[in-house]
């Protein structure tokens, strides 16, 4: 049974692979795994990855390949076959090096999961110093990586364009692991959590001239198919207090001029989707979007700002495909998005929704978020209300999530609203909203984890460790995080 499914796995990424344009295929005396804690869909969407491992390829005597969480973990561990990258079939575990991309607190997980399943000790302090060198980076650096600290040798810490290239040059020089770890210690941007402890130095920005990030294979196998991603700016100038990309965590908006975005577009990406904090602040966006659409290209935004739209840019988007239009409120009144310094206003949403509905989108998503400090009734049924004005325009989906304070914010500290107070809010939306308006929530449970590990350190680590040992249920993660002593000061209201 249990062979069976994993033969059907390996024959969807042999799939995969057949269908991909762009695939990196490089003998190379030294190799490095990269490896994604989610499944395949999900890292190949991720740009950070797909540019990280452009980079790594093209660094002299050093070849690069991809693996995945897959998405039967269980057929890969009852099969006791080692993990193994895509485009080679070798085991991650005879790498030179491995290196983890993570997005955000609750692929912890999948970081255990992985390392199981190529078949190394998940704690660093239990692997020989024969095993290769294991190193995280990714978006989850920017805020709290302490949870990673007892998985992994290394992090590199922000934007990794140039600290990588930095590793890997000390990584050549240096055979021996303390010695090696000594001297990654030393330089900036690089956190060694053996010689650290919990002591993070600042984060790293990368080189302007090493901008814009783009794709480096387009797969039909993501949610974003055959997507060409490129990052026009990186940052964002905005000042939102609960947000780790606000313009004081790491140099604010930085643009990339549109003819330089349209230049590396391949003619054979015929959709193109652009990323970044604050796609809709850059002030060129109308011409990068005129240059795409015109050239018969499909469209894609990552977050659309609702100030910042107008005629122009939401018909430009409507031409190149766009059905549906998304962007964040985040905070259920005027009152509170005042308060979190959001800039978004009713006029502005409002605005939006009636530009989505003029060129034809069949709804608006909006994200949202329940649970910030002072919250009370009264902005829920201003939400409520709000949205209600929002359907007489258009169809409406509310996509909720509890508020998570994360570090290297101004609200970093804030406690966890409470998980009874979460669902108490998301079910008087739910009543107020029914029949009007779709709500779909993030789960107030899973919200309470994220909020632990945003806010833990390394003891909340060797939680998540004990959690999917237990078998990662809920119940798993409250036994868990209740038993690490230095956790217990965060166990607020569940
Ligand atoms: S929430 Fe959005 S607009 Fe606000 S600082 Fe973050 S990226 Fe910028």
């Amino acid at each position: 049974m249990a062979h069976d499914r994993l033969h059907l796995a390996k024959r969807a990424i042999r799939d995969r692979l057949a269908d991909e344009q762009g695939t990196l295929r490089k003998h190379a005396a030294r190799r490095i795994a990269l490896v994604y804690p989610s499944p395949y869909h999900v890292g190949m969407s991720s740009l950070g990855f797909q540019t990280i491992y452009r980079l790594l390829n093209q660094q002299p005597g050093w070849g690069c390949e991809r693996a995945f969480l897959p998405e039967d973990p269980a057929a890969w561990r009852d099969s006791r076959l080692p993990l193994c990258t895509y485009e080679s079939d070798q085991p991650v575990a005879h790498a030179d090096l491995i290196a983890l991309s993570v997005a955000y607190e609750l692929e912890l997980t999948g970081v255990i999961e992985l390392l199981e399943l190529a078949g190394l000790a998940p704690l660093a302090r239990d692997r020989p110093p024969s095993s290769p060198l294991v190193i995280a980076g990714g978006p989850l650096t920017f805020s709290n990586p302490l949870p990673l600290g007892p998985f992994v040798d290394v992090v590199l810490l922000g934007e990794a364009e140039e600290t990588v290239r930095s590793l890997l040059a000390a990584a050549e020089e240096e055979s021996e692991r303390a010695a090696l770890l000594e001297r990654l210690a030393a330089q900036p941007g690089i956190w060694v959590p053996v010689l650290h402890g919990d002591r993070l130095p600042p984060i790293a920005q990368a080189d302007d001239a090493l901008l814009p990030a783009h794709s480096q294979i387009l797969t039909p196998h993501t949610e974003l198919a055959s997507m060409f991603l490129i990052e026009p700016e990186r940052g964002c100038s905005r000042g939102c207090t609960y947000c780790v990309m606000r313009r004081s965590t790491n140099g604010g908006m930085r643009l990339v001029p549109p003819g330089r975005v349209l230049e590396l577009v391949p003619p054979e990406a015929r959709r193109v989707g652009l990323v970044g904090a604050a796609v809709t602040d850059h002030p060129k966006l109308g011409e990068i979007l005129r240059g795409l659409v015109q050239s018969g290209r499909k469209v894609g935004i990552s977050s659309l700002r609702a100030d910042r739209l107008n005629d122009e840019i939401v018909g430009l988007l409507a031409a190149g495909g766009y059905r549906a239009i998304t962007f964040a409120s985040d905070g259920a009144s005027e009152r509170l998005r005042e308060r979190v310094e959001r800039k978004t206003r009713e006029r502005h949403l409002l605005a939006a929704t009636q530009l989505a509905a003029k060129h034809g989108m069949i709804h608006v998503k909006i994200y949202q978020m329940v649970g910030l400090p002072e919250e009370t009734e009264t902005d829920i049924a201003e939400l409520v209300r709000f949205t209600r004005e929002l359907t007489r325009i258009s169809k409406v989906v509310l996509g909720v999530a509890p508020f998570v304070a994360k570090r290297n914010t101004p609200l970093d500290g804030t406690p966890y609203a409470g998980i009874r107070e979460i669902d108490g809010k998301l079910a008087a939306l739910r009543r107020g909203l029914a029949g009007t308006a779709e709500v779909r929530p993030t789960s107030a449970r899973w919200g309470w984890v994220e909020y632990q590990l945003a806010q833990g350190g390394q003891a909340a680590g060797l939680a998540a460790l004990s959690a999917h040992r237990a078998g990662g249920s809920f119940a798993a993660w409250q036994r868990a995080l209740a038993e690490q002593p230095t956790q217990r000061a965060l166990r607020v209201v569940s």
